[in-house]
């Protein structure tokens, strides 16, 4: 699917043929919308809401057995809900809801064909289970990605270096990359890159010449340390690094765009399709689409949050997917609002910032949460290190795991220890266990801290 639509755009020939293919159409439609909605007045922009959440809502009611439920057991309406704000007279939606219902929440006046089942990866908190509207879901996606990716000046036709959680098979063949979508993508594998790989990488890339990479962060860094590292130059071509699908930490932002010279242009959303937000030409904040869903962000008691630098969870109402409506969802993410304007003079709500998962924060002895988004892994303490990861499996204790470079020495022990209790404070002992090596997830990703205890947004 996705590639019909790549090959569609590329080439103008085949657009005649493919305005009668649906998938196509509600990226057409969708990119259509987004290019004169980006730039609507506030008042606009909650008037398109207002519509869409109302047509949402009397949908629900109708036809997904679920919602009628919620509804009656509040003797309610949609005609109750005539704002987004009145949102908060519906429940919210957890993922242990959706795994109960998921019968419930598909709606009856849709064919079976249409549902396409979609399962959020489980490396993290509860595996769940829904549904996209098949080759609909997608493709409207692909309008939003496209819409942001437009602000850096991303074409279908660029080539791109591909650094995400691929696994290329190089059993036989001793390459780690492999092409992709007619010769455009070169899609490298991440499990093999190390010292000795690493500069085959390289001259791969420079032949190949990207004008974009797309990349985990998490990926993108271990290259781009070992470019610095080895003073290796930039690539000329590679006008930006894309990154998603991971938290960016600052960090991280600033090693990528030394190392690259380059933009570094992240965005983030959820495979659910519950929310959206991406950077813009002239800042870093992420702009929530209000197209895509109606954003909420939670506090400890459970009511929205208000006012500048307030954090809470990101609770979503997904406002295109009529198939399995997912209204008000948990997303288990903590994000911190911002009530500044961008200089874009696009009318979006802005996130200052994006903290990652609920289970990305650490527990302290006295049951506070700290965000594991300042630490500075670029810091003197981490030279000798190859690779970590934080673990917690008990309140107050985070063990350390470290895969050593030769030169690592009981020095940088007492250093590594001495900059995470000035990050965490007093209320966290530190343990060292050095490791061989650390796994990555099932889908391929990287994940700093390894969160056992249950978390939830009470604790915030
Ligand atoms: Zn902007």
């Amino acid at each position: 699917m996705k590639s019909d639509l790549l090959k569609a755009s590329a080439n103008p020939i085949t657009l005649k043929a493919l305005s009668l293919v649906p998938s196509y159409r509600a990226y057409r439609a969708m990119y259509t919308l987004l290019q004169e909605s980006q730039w609507w007045s506030r008042e606009e922009l909650a008037a398109y809401q207002t519509k869409a959440l109302s047509r949402l809502l009397d949908h629900a009611y109708e036809n997904v057995p679920y919602y009628r439920r919620v509804f009656q057991e509040r003797s309610l309406v949609p005609e109750d809900i005539r704002t987004p704000a009145d949102l908060t007279l519906l429940p919210f939606l957890t993922k242990e809801i959706v795994q109960a219902n998921l019968a419930d929440l598909k709606a009856r006046n849709y064919p079976e064909s249409a549902f396409e089942y979609v399962r959020t990866s489980g490396s993290t908190g509860t595996p769940m289970g829904f549904y996209y509207e098949k080759g609909i879901s997608r493709a409207r996606e692909w309008a939003f990605m496209k819409t942001q990716w437009d602000r850096v000046g991303y074409r279908f036709r660029d080539r791109c270096v591909i650094l995400r959680g691929h696994v290329v098979d190089a059993a036989s063949s001793g390459v780690y990359w492999k092409k992709a979508l007619f010769g455009r993508w070169l899609i490298m594998s991440s499990h093999q890159m190390n010292e000795e790989t690493l500069p085959a990488y390289i001259d791969r890339i420079r032949t190949f010449r990207p004008r974009f990479i797309h990349a985990y962060p998490s990926t993108a860094v271990i290259l781009a340390r070992y470019m610095r590292e080895h003073e290796v130059e930039p690539f000329p071509t590679v006008k930006a690094v894309l990154c998603g699908s991971e938290n960016l930490y600052p960090w991280q932002r600033s090693l990528l765009s030394e190392a690259f010279g380059c933009r570094v242009f992240s965005w983030y959303g959820n495979s659910e399709q519950t929310v959206l937000a991406g950077e813009c030409e002239e800042s870093t904040r992420y702009h929530i689409f209000p197209e895509y869903s109606i954003v909420e962000l939670i506090g400890r008691d459970g009511r929205p949050v208000a006012g500048p630098g307030a954090m809470g969870e990101v609770v979503s109402t997904n406002l295109t997917n009529y198939v399995c409506p997912l209204i008000r969802y948990r997303t288990m993410d903590v994000a911190v609002a911002t009530d500044k304007q961008c200089s874009c003079r696009r009318q979006y709500p802005l996130l200052e910032k994006v903290e990652g998962r609920l289970q990305e924060f650490i527990v302290t002895r006295n049951g506070h949460l700290i965000s594991v988004t300042p630490i500075n892994y670029e810091s003197g303490a981490f030279e000798n290190i190859r690779q970590f990861q934080m673990y917690q499996e008990e309140i107050g204790e985070l063990i350390m795991k470290v895969v050593r470079k030769p030169t690592y020495t009981d020095e940088d022990t007492r250093q590594l220890t001495r900059e995470l209790r000035w990050q965490l404070g007093d209320e966290v002992n530190i343990h060292v266990h050095f490791v061989d090596e650390i796994p990555r997830t099932e889908g391929g990703k990287f994940r700093y801290l390894i969160q056992k205890l249950p978390i939830s947004v009470g604790d915030l």
